[in-house]
């Protein structure tokens, strides 16, 4: 039967999808559920016939997303999530239960820092924060409850490279898993599956996406590890809405353009910023692959600097909390990812008033070293 009235044509009439396959994009799959045709169709879900039922548990889009960065990260699964905390805190809970201990780096995102040091407590599992420059150290700390090493392969905001491939044969020697936050390389210049590493996470939300127009998560790695924090994800309700996925996965396409161009730009500010009176240190990594060396530059003003003066100097260039966009930004770690650190542990790891970490976009690299250093000549 077909309905006849206003109000139920109204709600039911919906388009042949026949007429619109083949569409050059993936749709946007805006949708909370999936509807069945008949009880056994229905049935034929839970036996594994078709994927999808609920977009909370998956979703077309969100499963493209991570299909795309387990592709480009060489690692056989992959679940995207609703932010970077998001994909981290399930990939975590995927891979240690209450009593057991995991072991981070102490150089942390700051947002990573404090989902570490005050909530994997109320999930009862014990946390030890160190050095992982010292893998002795980082040896001595494993006990028989340990079940995963934490780090990032380059460190926020002071771009340590981690040691991947050893810290990955410390885990298994030990029988550990090992997770590592790839934000900041990408797997344009690394890809820490192929290193030995477990687990990879990324806040999507920075250069997977690349437009700072969607806040999202993805980790990927070994099938046991993704499908076990899959299941968190759906628990704790921390999926990503399709739209986000489908905006991401757009921003994804032009990855290894935006990265080359964006390392090639940072490589050139870091250089012209050294040789400047106002800048006591620079800290940019001497290399991370043979494709370049990451787009963020960390800089310690001078004393001399009036920090304040700087930041409202910045012309073009904006101030934000955030990175990995194409254009060029300035962040100021001490009042944003870093904020919630004490002193003590800020001091630890070398974040003060004159710690500023550059984001540098796909601009002409002249234009940004001009602006950059008429800035601090403005604050001298
Ligand atoms: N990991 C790193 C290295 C980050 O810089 C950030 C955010 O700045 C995150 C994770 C958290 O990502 P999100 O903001 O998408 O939750």
């Amino acid at each position: 039967m077909k309905p006849t009235s206003f109000d139920t044509k109204v709600v039911h009439y919906k388009q042949d999808q026949t007429e619109v396959q083949n569409s050059k994009r993936t749709p946007i799959y805006q949708t909370s559920a999936f509807t069945f045709k008949d009880l056994d169709h229905l049935e034929s879900y839970y036996e594994g016939a078709s994927p999808y039922l609920y977009s909370r548990e998956r979703n077309p889009n969100t499963d493209e997303l991570a299909g795309t960065v387990a592709e480009l990260e060489g690692a056989p699964a992959g679940v995207a999530t609703s932010s970077g905390m998001s994909a981290i805190l399930a990939g975590i809970l995927g891979t240690a239960k209450p009593g057991d201990h995991i072991i981070a780096a102490e150089d942390l995102y700051g947002g990573t820092h404090s989902l570490i040091t005050k909530e994997l407590a109320t999930f009862g599992i014990e946390v030890t924060m160190l050095d992982f420059t010292d893998l002795e150290g980082v040896k001595a700390a494993i006990r028989e409850e340990t079940k995963l090493l934490y780090t990032e392969s380059i460190s926020n905001p002071f771009l340590r490279v981690e040691n991947m491939e050893r810290l990955a044969e410390l885990a298994q020697s030990h029988g550990i898993r090992t997770m590592v936050d790839n934000t900041f390389a990408t797997p344009y210049l690394l890809q820490p599956y192929s290193m030995g590493i477990d687990l990879i996470v990324h806040s999507g939300t920075k250069y997977i996406g690349g437009h700072s127009d969607a806040t999202c998560g993805v980790l990927v790695g070994d099938a046991d590890l993704i499908q076990a924090a899959a299941k968190k994800v759906v628990t704790l309700g921390a999926n990503l809405s399709p739209f986000e996925a489908w905006l991401t996965q757009r921003g994804a396409k032009t990855l290894g353009l935006r990265m080359k161009k964006q390392s090639e730009n940072a490589k050139q500010v870091a250089e012209a910023l050294r040789k400047h009176k106002g800048i006591a240190k620079v800290f940019y990594p001497e290399y991370v692959s043979e494709r370049g060396n990451g787009a963020i530059v960390t800089i310690e003003l001078n004393e001399s600097v009036d920090v304040h003066a700087f930041f409202r100097s910045l012309g073009w260039i904006k101030i934000a909390p955030t990175l990995a966009g194409v254009e060029t930004t300035l962040s100021y770690p001490i009042r944003t990812s870093h904020r919630a650190l004490s002193d003590a542990e800020r001091l630890k790891i070398g974040v003060n008033d004159y710690v500023i970490r550059l984001s540098i976009g796909i601009e002409d690299s002249e234009d940004i070293i001009t602006q950059l250093t008429h800035s601090v000549e403005q604050a001298l």
